[in-house]
């Protein structure tokens, strides 16, 4: 009998050690790990470099609270905001929390209620994010939801254009849906939301959760569009298996959170920080993320060679590569866990490709080769 919520429906195997890509369960037995735990390990599993970091800054201080001066926050902001059009950040703990500060720090600027988000998105678990999340089965059975959210289709042009009125706060959406099946947002869809930014006061947020922070092979994928996000959520691969996460904001949003108007006891602590600024130094660098960017041109060439491209599609960027071929994809998952090879699905008939963005090529090379075995058999 487990003492646990049952609120996982949890596979029927016990990870207990990794290293970069390899992990091993507590039989002994060697999987590759192309789940990096949902986009989060981005520099793989024990990194020499985290490993140095956790055990420096763990004997120096842990947490302090948000009551004193940050030195740690102020150089992982100065680090990720260099270079964007963005200013500030604010950090926290997940992907859900960031979403929430950027919808309250949208409705207090703009002193209005409504936001515009997407059929198939997800923004996480807590009320303000699941009230944005559109997909039925995140929000079932705990209405009432936070209210003046329009869930439009995703990349629908009119749809936006249409909806879009004085009352209308912000838009809010991920470059790439990654719950929701590995859906990248279009060029035209991109432009419509950069126009309706230029033309309006409605503030853009870009969800960057599992996006960011070099998974599609540059720093943050809006970078790959016209768009110019006024605030960027971002968790998972910033803390490279440490749970942190944050926004980043333009300039003209600083007043909105001033003193007393959002926070968190743990956020951004001295030793979240600290692993957030190792990760940050190895992937803001354009060496590592052109190795991110060839590693993922190689994962699709192997898998479209491998799979007839009538049948097989290849979806998404970087190595945030979705994989579909028209089938329910549990099963194979299941097969794929057997075989050896770690992966999640997105939607019901995607497999999800997130491999560290450490990856080798040989390592890719076992992970097509296994992907044919259960797939082509
Ligand atoms: N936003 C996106 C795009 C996500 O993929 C996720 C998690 O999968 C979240 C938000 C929620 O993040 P967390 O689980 O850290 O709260």
């Amino acid at each position: 009998m487990s003492a646990l919520f049952q609120n996982y429906a949890r596979r029927p195997i016990a990870i207990v050690e990794g290293k970069g890509t390899e992990v091993f369960d507590s039989n002994g037995k060697r999987y590759l790990d192309f789940t990096s735990g949902i986009a989060v390990c981005s520099l793989g599993h024990a990194h020499p470099a985290i490993v140095e970091t956790v055990q420096k800054q763990s004997e120096k201080l842990w947490h302090i609270s948000n009551l004193f001066e940050s030195p740690g926050q102020e150089k992982l902001a100065t680090s990720l905001v260099k270079d964007l059009h963005l200013s500030y950040a604010f950090f926290c703990n997940s992907g859900a929390e960031a979403n929430e500060a950027a919808i309250k720090l949208v409705r207090k600027h703009t002193g209005k209620h409504k936001i515009i988000v997407f059929e198939k998105s997800f923004h996480g678990r807590t009320f303000g994010a699941m009230s944005a999340t559109g997909q039925d089965k995140v929000r079932n059975g705990f209405g009432p939801l936070v209210s003046e959210f329009i869930t439009l289709p995703f990349n629908d042009v009119e749809a936006l254009k249409a909806a879009v009125d004085g009352e209308t706060a912000a838009i809010m959406l991920e470059m790439i849906q990654g719950e929701g099946g590995v859906n990248a947002v279009s060029a035209e869809f991109a432009q419509a939301i950069h126009d309706i930014q230029q033309s309006t006061n409605v503030l853009v947020i870009v969800d960057e959760v599992q996006t960011g922070i070099g998974r599609t092979g540059t720093r943050f994928a809006f970078e790959q569009t016209v768009l110019k996000p006024n605030i960027v959520s971002m968790a998972k691969g910033l803390g490279g298996g440490f749970p942190v996460g944050g926004i980043l904001g333009t300039a003209d949003l600083f007043d909105t959170f001033n003193a007393g108007t959002h926070g968190t006891t743990f956020g951004g602590n001295p030793l979240a920080v600290a692993v957030a600024q190792t990760v940050i130094d190895h992937v803001f660098n354009e060496v590592f993320l052109a190795t991110v960017q060839q590693k993922s041109a190689y994962l699709t060439t192997k898998l479209k060679e491998a799979f007839p491209e009538e049948k097989y599609s290849v979806l998404g960027k970087g190595l945030m590569l979705g994989f579909g071929f028209g089938e329910e994809v549990a099963p194979y998952i299941t097969a794929l866990d057997e075989a050896g090879l770690l992966t999640v699905a997105a939607g019901p008939k995607v497999i999800r490709l997130l491999p560290p963005l450490t990856v080798s090529e040989q390592e890719i090379d076992e992970a097509v080769a296994i992907l044919k075995s259960v797939i082509l058999k």
